[in-house]
């Protein structure tokens, strides 16, 4: 099957072996690496132990054996080469801008330049399904919102916040937190 790159469509895309001889066509001229979502579900099944072994020395290393070189993101939408369709990004989480690029007719993934290192540093390169389906979205969704949240009423209390994070936390694990807050609301100053 010829195909050619998915972000810079001007070279043919070649056989390539990602971590334990995970099939994989790559572009030499920008890097992007093609999977087909099939191959990867039969490689992860019989890659489990490896996987989990690597995340393992990754752990103790302090994750120090994987080094992204370059990292890119291709920030438009890009079309399937093998349908046409443009394809669906998935967010990997909410510190990188980057995504997941997948083609759910054709079932197969994009990813730009140093996004596979990417997923390995994440150690979620055997997660690949789980990251575009809706519960991992919606988790950040919910993280992106709290964090909206919380950023909103650090500028509003300023230097106080912090103050107000500690009380905060020390009377969401109170035993008699109700009732704190009641008297809280129910609090009037001796004039
Ligand atoms: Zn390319
Ligand atoms: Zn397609």
């Amino acid at each position: 099957m010829h195909l050619d790159c998915y972000c810079c469509k001007t070279h043919p895309l070649k056989p390539t072996k990602l971590d334990y001889a995970l099939p994989a066509l790559r572009c030499e001229a920008c890097q992007g690496t093609y999977l087909d979502l099939l191959t990867y579900r039969t490689w992860l099944e019989n890659n489990l132990a490896n996987i989990e072994q690597e995340k393992m020395a990754q752990e103790n290393t302090g994750d120090k054996t994987v080094a992204i070189d370059a990292l890119t993101n291709s920030e438009g939408a890009l079309i399937c080469q093998r349908c046409s369709k443009f394809m669906l990004k998935y967010r990997i989480n909410n510190e990188q801008d980057n995504t997941i690029n997948v083609c759910h007719t054709c079932d197969d993934v994009w990813l730009d330049q140093g996004e596979w290192e990417l997923l390995k540093l994440l150690k979620i390169q055997d997660k690949l399904t789980q990251v575009m389906g809706e519960p991992w979205q919606q988790e950040l969704r919910n993280q992106e919102r709290e964090q909206a949240f919380k950023k909103r009423y650090q500028q509003l209390l300023g230097e106080d916040f912090e103050q107000v994070e500690a009380f905060a936390t020390w009377l969401h694990n109170h035993p008699k937190k109700s009732e704190i807050q009641h008297y809280l609301s129910a609090f009037k100053p001796i004039a």
